[in-house]
């Protein structure tokens, strides 16, 4: 087992690590930018060090000074979390040359996967189903009108190098497909510096249903069931439940069989999530997440298993020691991404919390960095918290969230807080009635009901 570890990240999710790391009597090693020094992952860490200014691209994304602050701090292992450096097969590789074990997959794995149109094409392969579309990387725009035209509209152009929604346009037409293979190309370049696309059929009313998987070095695959993820702003997530109110056991354990077997076949090691859209009782893989997710604790919450606790194992060389007759799915966990943001307007709030009291009691539980006094940096992610409530019932775990919502203070910047209140006192919430267009409707709805 490692000695120690460094956190290749930030905020709540370095926080995290670090628990498990001191939970399995492994050192911890925090990195941070400037802007960073009083980040509470910095103050609990056994050792800190700074890698550079504000800015990420020459602190949190620099793979020369982390690897040094490794190197200087003797750490024996990365763990990169989310986002950052996470998915970048080339800091992976970088990691594993100088000694060091990078807590994840293989750098070639990664490099598939984080290639939509090679994902796409090694899913197939591997027996997952896909979303009908050009299935490989479109060369020209006539090329799409021609898909299109027999495959029918809708469609949406995506990013072969896309996350974070970048790089998706929907088209009705022709002239929009046009317009849409155009725009699509330009922001992809300029996000990601390569202009690769694809087009799928657009779909109207699936759910984002994710599956989460372990599998260690010797083979041993395991699926900890589903996220349903289809509550979402601009394709970013805002709201996460397990199980998903759309699927029975008999659904789950059919996808969970499909998946893990792609997953034996691929030859994939570590924690990944493989992303699905489901529409009409049937799965569609959009993409493989080849890291921890945000919304991971949901699966923790009803599985019992701790995940970064997993991957540490797993990269350790350590065999997973269960099958999948031995997870256990007990009741029913959902998740609020709080960021600070105006909750009407989305405009990002950073700035100075004056008072912080987060909910507690019987399944709840917070995972965040921010504490009384912390000022939030206008430099990252706006997102500040993630409650995450269990219950026994769904009906029971959603009376929690309501309480715990309403007990959580955070006092000096905006938070998407009345936001989340709002979307679960909705009925269609209440009823598990919702696709990944719901909230953009919703929000749309109840904006020009305020007009
Ligand atoms: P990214 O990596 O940029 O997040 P994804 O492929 O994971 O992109 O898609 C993000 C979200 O975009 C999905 O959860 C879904 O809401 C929407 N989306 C993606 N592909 C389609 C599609 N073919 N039809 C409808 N919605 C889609």
């Amino acid at each position: 087992m490692f000695e120690k570890i460094l956190i290749a990240n930030r905020g709540e999710i370095a926080l995290r690590i670090h628990r498990a790391c001191r939970e399995m009597g492994i050192k911890t090693v925090a990195v941070h930018s400037t802007a960073d020094s009083d980040a509470m992952h910095v103050r609990l860490a056994d050792e800190a060090v700074c890698i550079g200014p504000a800015r990420a691209s020459e602190s949190y994304l620099n793979k020369a000074a982390i690897i040094s602050a490794a190197q200087i701090t003797g750490a024996d292992a990365i763990h990169p979390g989310y986002g950052f450096l996470s998915e970048n097969a080339d800091f992976a590789e970088m990691v594993e040359d100088h000694g060091i074990t990078f807590i994840g997959p293989t750098a070639n794995h990664m490099r598939i996967m984080g290639d939509k149109v090679a994902a796409i094409k090694t899913a197939t392969e591997s027996g997952l189903p896909v979303v009908p579309g050009s299935g490989g990387a479109l060369n020209s725009v006539e090329e799409a009108v021609k898909i299109a035209k027999d495959m029918g509209y809708p469609v949406l152009i995506k990013a072969a190098a896309g996350g974070g929604g970048k790089g998706m346009k929907s088209a009705y037409d022709e002239e929009e497909l046009r317009q849409a293979y155009k725009l699509a190309k330009q922001e992809s370049k300029a996000a990601f510096g390569d202009d690769t696309v694809y087009m799928e059929k657009y779909l109207q009313k699936p759910r984002h249903i994710e599956m989460q998987i372990l599998a260690d070095n010797y083979g041993n695959v395991v699926h900890l069931g589903e996220r349903d993820c289809s509550l979402q702003r601009r394709h970013q997530k805002v709201l996460e439940e397990t199980p998903s109110p759309a699927l029975n056991k008999e659904q789950r354990d059919k996808i969970g069989k499909v998946v893990c077997d792609a997953i034996k076949k691929i030859g994939y090691r570590n924690a990944g999530t493989i992303e699905f859209l489901y529409e009409d009782g049937e799965f569609y893989f959009i993409e493989m997440n080849t890291r921890l997710q945000v919304e991971h604790p949901i699966t923790e919450m009803i599985t019992g298993i701790d995940l970064v606790r997993e991957q540490i194992r797993i990269a350790s060389g350590a065999q997973l020691g269960y099958t999948q007759d031995d997870i256990k799915f007990s009741g029913h966990s959902i998740e609020c991404r709080i960021n600070a943001e105006d909750p009407e307007t989305f405009i990002p709030c950073p700035g100075k919390v004056k008072e912080w009291h987060a909910p507690g009691g019987l399944g709840v539980r917070v995972d965040s960095g921010v504490y009384s006094g912390y000022k939030i940096p206008p430099t990252y992610d706006s997102m500040v918290a993630k409650l995450i409530v269990s219950g026994k019932t769904r009906n029971g775990c959603l009376m929690r969230l309501r309480r715990a919502l309403e007990e959580f203070v955070i006092d000096g910047v905006n938070t998407t807080i009345p936001l989340q209140q709002r979307i679960i006192n909705e009925a269609d919430f209440i009823d598990g009635n919702y696709n990944i267009h719901w909230l953009e409707k919703f929000l749309e709805r109840t904006s020009s009901e305020k007009k």
